[in-house]
């Protein structure tokens, strides 16, 4: 959370408010022969390296322990992060994780456990991972979870594959189809082309609900399921959600709940008893972990009775009862029709340790304390900021809303720029461009764990950022102006990315 004294009206040129120099790179620090390791002198012989190990052409700098221990804090403090700001990206990227879950996965018991222990020499991480599945079992309303998939992504595509399963098990190989509204996240389309199994788009109607009509439409015995996030990523809790659960499921096809919002259901409302069948969660947005830049992630897979059987595995389950004294002792299986492995040894266990850490550190009451502040402070921003801000779906959101970043009397404008200008008021820019399907789409999500001080702060520099749009436009367009690394070339970075921190002589932009 920032403080008040923080947050001041940024300046407008790079001279004003210089951030710290990149320079000196550590490759200026050194000099020759200086080192930051003293070693014991060796009292084993010395053997020369292997030649093709030794690269004579690198040009590595010789510096001392406090000059690289400056050199990459330095480097540290130049990113926007979490901890030093709001973050309005929410669950979706990086919304604060508790540290005590850090502490937790860092345990040398759970940080060292090797993946081939025997599972005798293993009951601790078992009786972790089983509680796990318990849990999430019992947040979803469903019948059993599987803790393999490594990402939300995966975890799509476990749960349509367990769908086609159970359609030929039944002998109806014919349901190829999977229905899935066009504000859908991009990978619900993917998995279903990787599950070879064809997609549907349906559009969303005026208020940012799936159009009715057109379920109505496409739906027939071909139809193996629908795939829908809630709240959709509209940032909405589908109005209709009943009645699209009883046109699927009354066609024989069935339901797959996106659970990547989970932050805005948890301990309020069970997918399993809106009508879902199968669902995913993102251990790594709504139960922890930190996952901005791609770091490892958590896909499990929750799933009714019917659709057990082929779960993928192994699981952990129960395999003697334990009584009084003795804890039960716990084994790894296969569940019987299972749609196999996804994802070598057992799931990401560091995430599952985090995840399961956060759930019990907030017990049940608390879980519903996330939900219910993540939605308050969503729709209070949402509302501070309508009139201000073009909304395409005036109505209550779940935890993110959707809003415009521009307007008529500001040409030029775009949502992009009002992204960069943020960062000069110290706030880490919202998704930009996403759902697809609305221009210039601004998708803010403030989380549980920002204050009303941190929410206002906010809001006024979207107030200023608005005015400035219509008054001085350029300040936007040349934003960001007081970070280390001006406006740069989204496309060029995104082609050509420089991971060095010299630029090379032959980098040319
Ligand atoms: C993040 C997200 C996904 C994909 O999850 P990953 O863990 O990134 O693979 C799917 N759907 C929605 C709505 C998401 O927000």
């Amino acid at each position: 959370m920032m403080g008040t004294a923080e947050m001041t009206q940024p300046t407008t040129t790079q001279a004003e408010s210089a951030p710290p120099p990149l320079e000196p790179l550590i490759y200026d620090l050194g000099a020759p022969g200086r080192t930051g390791v003293s070693l014991p002198k060796t009292d084993v012989p010395e053997a020369p390296l292997p030649d093709d190990l030794l690269r004579a052409e690198l040009d590595l700098p010789e510096v001392s322990e406090l000059d690289t221990v400056r050199h990459f804090v330095r480097l540290s403090q130049l990113n926007h992060s979490i901890d030093t700001g709001f973050y309005p990206l929410g669950s979706c990227t990086m919304k604060y994780n508790p540290k005590i879950n850090e502490d937790m996965a860092r345990l040398p018991g759970f940080a060292l456990a090797h993946p081939l222990q025997d599972p005798s020499a293993s009951q601790g991480a078992l009786a972790l991972m089983y509680t796990l599945q318990q849990w999430l079992a019992e947040i979803s309303g469903m019948a059993g979870a599987s803790l393999q998939p490594a990402a939300g992504a995966q975890g799509e595509f476990a749960g349509i594959l367990m769908i086609r399963a159970y359609h030929l098990a039944n002998g109806e190989p014919q349901r190829t189809k999977i229905i899935v509204p066009d504000s859908a996240h991009g990978t619900n389309p993917a998995t279903t082309a990787m599950a070879g199994l064809q997609v549907v788009e349906i559009p969303s109607d005026a208020n940012g609900d799936v159009d009715l009509d057109r379920l109505h439409e496409v739906c027939g015995d071909d139809v193996a399921g629908m795939m829908i996030t809630v709240p959709n990523t509209l940032g909405v809790y589908e109005t209709n959600i009943k009645q699209i659960v009883d046109v699927i499921h009354g066609c024989g096809g069935l339901m797959y709940m996106d659970g990547a919002n989970m932050n805005a259901m948890l301990g309020v409302a069970k997918p399993a008893d809106l009508g879902f069948d199968v669902m995913h969660y993102n251990l790594h947005k709504t139960f922890s972990t930190p996952h901005g830049g791609g770091g490892p992630g958590s896909g499990p897979v929750a799933a009714t009775e019917k659709l057990l059987p082929f779960l993928p595995g192994p699981i952990v389950v129960v395999l003697e009862e334990g009584d009084g004294d003795a804890p039960p002792l716990y084994g790894l299986a296969m569940p019987e029709q299972s749609i196999g492995r996804l994802k070598a040894f057992w799931g990401n266990f560091g995430m599952l340790v985090r995840a399961f850490a956060y759930i019990s550190t907030y017990g049940a009451q608390g879980l519903r304390d996330v939900t219910n502040h993540a939605v308050l402070n969503a729709n209070y921003i949402r509302a501070r900021l309508k009139g201000v801000y073009p909304m395409p779906f005036d109505r209550i959101c779940g935890h993110e809303f959707v809003c415009e970043g521009h307007w008529k009397e500001a040409e030029g404008i775009h949502a992009l720029d009002i992204s960069k200008r943020l960062m000069d008021y110290g706030i880490h820019p919202p998704t930009n461009y996403f759902p697809l399907i609305v221009p210039e789409a601004l998708l803010i999500e403030p989380t549980e764990t920002e204050s009303k001080e941190a929410c206002d702060q906010f809001v006024e520099a979207m107030i200023k950022i608005a005015e400035e749009a219509k008054t001085s436009p350029e300040l936007l367009h040349d934003a960001p102006h007081t970070t280390p690394v001006g406006r740069v070339d989204d496309v060029l970075a995104a082609k050509q990315l420089v991971l060095c921190c010299r630029v090379l002589p032959d980098y040319e932009t």
